[in-house]
């Protein structure tokens, strides 16, 4: 006769309900909380790069999980308590309800609210998406042909402008604006940033005559729209569709996109929030996409490090992701503008690998969770 299967007392979903994720990552593991990263808690794993992450699933479950690639590295609370203890799964669960207060006999402790997993979310205002919009039907007005011969000029034709709702601000004399809005001393060329579902999310607009001492861009306030810190190009047709390339900014991503490519631009230097190689990853293993990063190539190295930084995070994540430098003192826009076959160095690089017989890149992974609160 065999011993009855081991059982447990309590619903598995009340105590994943009770047990605070990321309470028990900082019992754990040790935490990165500038970054809400922890260092991977496994004795197997000298993780210096602060790996795992959070994120919650369809069900509403805390998850974590470590971006080295192990598979046994990732879970539910469970898990985890499993994986540090090196204990079953129901002594795991039967500490998870200790911890929780659960016992038995005794009516359910109430489920106490837990610290937000993210910074308080701004809704992005109507009034950004508004003015994006109106913007976007300016560029094909008389109000909006500096503009668009601006944009020519820097190698942008109507249609990929089109697809990406780019616009023509004619200043703030012309187009009356609340307080929060980018503020348009004079004409400025808008660029949204899209979600992966292509809707706006932001905009930043770019001054055709930059003012002494502001920056070349201006971006909504961040009480009026959070930064989303990357945008998903929309390419007027995709021609190459196993390729995701990653650019510093809008309108470097916006010549990939016109090129057949699928993109990505980052919205600044500073853009490596730890969402930014989580959503990149994610799209790129579950649509098994080569990942190419194009930073720019200027004399102080603020794009290479940057290129190198995602590349190292793309791959802690279990991502190959490959750098393609400008010439020097280029970056996309300009590269592509002087040399019609900039994208064939990409292809060339397709082609060495195939000739050298090397397995497809990104194909084995699973869709991942984003562990991204912005979209
Ligand atoms: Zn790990």
């Amino acid at each position: 006769m065999s011993s009855p299967p081991a059982t447990t007392r309590w619903p598995i979903d009340d105590i994943l309900a009770r047990t605070d994720l990321a309470a028990l990552l900082d019992e754990f593991a040790q935490p990165d909380q500038r970054a809400r990263r922890w260092h991977c808690p496994l004795d197997d794993h000298d993780d210096n790069h602060a790996s795992v992450t959070m994120h919650r699933d369809q069900r509403g479950h805390e998850r974590w999980r470590c971006w080295s690639g192990d598979q046994g590295h990732r879970g539910d609370a469970v898990d985890l308590v499993q994986a540090v203890r090196g204990n079953t799964r129901a002594e795991a669960i039967e500490e998870l309800a200790t911890r929780a207060g659960l016992q038995p006999g005794r009516e359910l402790p109430p489920i106490a609210p837990r610290k937000p997993t993210a910074p308080p979310a701004v809704a992005l205002d109507e009034r950004v998406v508004a003015y994006a919009n109106i913007c976007a039907r300016l560029l094909w007005s008389p109000l909006g042909e500096p503009v668009r011969e601006w944009l020519h000029n820097r190698g942008l034709g109507d249609e990929v402008l089109r697809a990406n709702h780019v616009g023509a601000d004619p200043g703030r004399d012309r187009l009356r604006r609340s307080r929060g809005i980018p503020y348009g001393a004079g004409p400025g060329a808008t660029f949204p940033a899209l979600d992966a579902n292509s809707q706006i999310r932001y905009v930043q607009t770019r001054a055709l005559e930059p003012r002494p001492g502001y920056g070349k861009y201006d971006n909504p306030s961040a009480a009026l729209a959070p930064n989303p810190r990357l945008t998903w190009a929309v390419p007027p047709s995709i021609t190459q569709p196993g390729q995701l390339l990653v650019c510093e900014g809008i309108p470097d991503a916006l010549i990939a996109a016109q090129a057949g490519y699928r993109s990505v631009g980052l919205l600044g230097t500073n853009a490596l929030d730890p969402t930014v190689a989580a959503r990149i990853a994610n799209l790129a293993l579950r649509d098994h996409l080569d990942v190419t990063i194009i930073t720019d190539n200027d004399d102080n190295g603020t794009g290479k490090h940057l290129g190198q930084q995602l590349a190292e995070r793309l791959s802690d994540g279990g991502l190959v992701a490959t750098i393609l430098e400008p010439p020097k003192g280029h970056d996309l826009t300009s590269w592509a503008n002087e040399s019609g076959t900039w994208a064939a160095h990409l292809d060339r690089r397709g082609l060495d690998a195939r000739l050298r017989g090397d397995p497809p890149t990104n194909t084995g992974g699973a869709a991942l969770q984003a562990v991204g609160w912005a979209q």
